[in-house]
């Protein structure tokens, strides 16, 4: 009898807590934040467009075994990088942790919390026949009307040039961010980030980095997946599950 009601008690409980879940996601409003737009931004977007079309032509293919990895290929990019992207490289902290690249942009304020944004240019293979069933090369980064094409236009050369030609054009405009912004670019995110995100994260601990939060690129945009609401909808991944040892992330 006890047991009986205790369940009638906790499926009340249950159907009221669904209850007032349901009502505040409804109810729910997305906070308006206010964008300055005292300051027009003049993007040279035909710069960002070839240098991700640029990115794209290099090969920087992940591999399960890391013994095959075509490691110029790795270099060559980044030099490409320093090179292009040379006045944050002459403003920023550049840590290199094998071949993925950590910058620090010091903030004004050291008392705050720095935040991490990443992305990472490693790409997956393509069939040995790719050449002829991709509409275009995969390693092209050929520019039409519409669109950049190749591996790594989406995932996520993309992210990385995005971040990158950010942070340039801030620095053309003496933008300096008020606390420390943390950029980290993998080199393996595809086969699992051990040698990339992994050590990023361990020299972030050794260091007594305590990020306030980081940003990566994300999940997918979806429409029509939650009933109802028609407009595209942003899924937003706030864990990933992984191995943890004492040392830390692996
Ligand atoms: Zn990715």
């Amino acid at each position: 009898m006890m047991v009986k009601r205790f369940f009638g008690y906790s499926l009340v409980a249950l159907a009221l807590l669904l209850f007032v879940i349901l009502i505040r996601a409804y109810m729910h409003q997305p906070d308006i934040h206010e964008t300055n737009t005292e300051r027009a931004l003049v993007l040279d977007e035909r710069k960002a467009i070839e240098n991700l079309s640029r990115s794209i032509q290099f090969e920087t293919i992940s591999h399960p075994d890391y013994e095959k990895f075509d490691y110029d290929e790795f270099q060559s990019f980044l030099s490409w990088l320093e090179e292009e992207y040379f006045h944050i490289f002459k403003n920023l902290e550049k840590k290199y942790l094998g071949e993925t690249l950590l910058l620090k942009w010091k903030g004004k304020d050291s008392s705050l919390d720095p935040i991490l944004l990443t992305g990472h240019y490693d790409v997956v293979p393509v069939r040995d026949d790719a050449d002829s069933i991709w509409q275009e090369n995969p390693f092209s980064g050929k520019i039409d009307n519409e669109y950049v094409w190749g591996r790594g236009a989406l995932d996520d050369k993309s992210g990385v040039i995005a971040i990158l030609e950010a942070v340039d054009y801030l620095l053309t405009q003496d933008f300096v961010p008020n606390k420390t912004i943390y950029l980290s670019f993998g080199h393996d995110e595809e086969i699992g980030g051990r040698r990339g995100a992994g050590k990023v994260a361990e020299f972030l601990i050794n260091e007594g980095v305590e990020l306030e939060w980081t940003l990566d690129e994300g999940s997918f945009l979806l429409k029509d997946i939650i009933p109802g609401v028609d407009k595209p909808v942003a899924v937003i991944n706030v864990a990933e599950k992984r191995e943890f040892n004492h040392r830390g992330y692996w």
